[in-house]
């Protein structure tokens, strides 16, 4: 499968410091930073540095030292924000959207980590 990617997407201008974020995480291979709308008290994005469309596409695309770097840091920010569940935190949500049909908006991978609040079920 041949992926197009788009480098003038919003991700692909923050990942090169075009556009200001707030990070709050950096990895080498990975970014997480605070949604600029968030829709729950807490909501980040973690995204890889590397340019991939979607999330099958990183899975089929990326190194094992990206994709280990990218669910690490996925896992630090669960840590950082206090909401593992086994942990004492409440949960949270973690999701990605993918294309059309996922009504993603930005077409560069990125997981939403969404938490302090009670998010209801799944709506699909
Ligand atoms: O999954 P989807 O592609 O729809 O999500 C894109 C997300 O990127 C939205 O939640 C939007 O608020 C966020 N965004 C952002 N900073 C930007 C542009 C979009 O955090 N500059």
């Amino acid at each position: 499968m041949a992926y197009s990617y788009d480098d003038q997407n919003i991700f692909a201008k923050i990942l090169r410091g075009e556009i200001p974020n707030n990070t709050v995480l950096e990895t080498e291979h990975t970014l997480a930073f605070r949604d600029i709308a968030p829709k729950a008290p807490e909501h980040v994005l973690v995204i890889p540095k590397g340019a991939y469309v979607s999330f099958d596409h990183f899975c089929n695309a990326a190194s094992d030292a990206e994709i280990l770097d990218f669910h690490r840091t996925a896992g630090r920010i669960c840590t950082a924000l206090g909401v593992e569940p086994g942990e004492g935190g409440d949960g949270y949500r973690a999701i990605t959207n993918a294309g059309e049909n996922g009504v993603q908006e930005v077409p560069h991978f990125h997981l939403h980590i969404l938490a302090g609040r009670p998010l209801g079920p799944m709506v699909v």
